[in-house]
């Protein structure tokens, strides 16, 4: 437990302009690059943002 992995929400105003395709999984991912990589768990992960919901997600190398 303690392992929540928070959303960042949109801000006010953004378009909701291709938002039905994250709806259903289909996110634009985007590397995080100010932040490449973070120690989750004690690995080494990417994380990614998307670029029309802000949705984040980890990926492990
Ligand atoms: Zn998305």
């Amino acid at each position: 437990m303690g392992d929540v992995v928070k959303l960042k929400r949109p801000k006010p105003g953004v378009k909701h302009q291709g938002k039905s395709l994250c709806q259903h999984g289909h996110h634009q991912w985007a590397a995080a690059v100010q932040t490449p990589f973070d120690v989750k768990q004690g690995r080494l992960v990417t994380r990614y943002i998307c670029r029309r919901c802000g949705a984040t997600k980890f990926s492990a190398h």
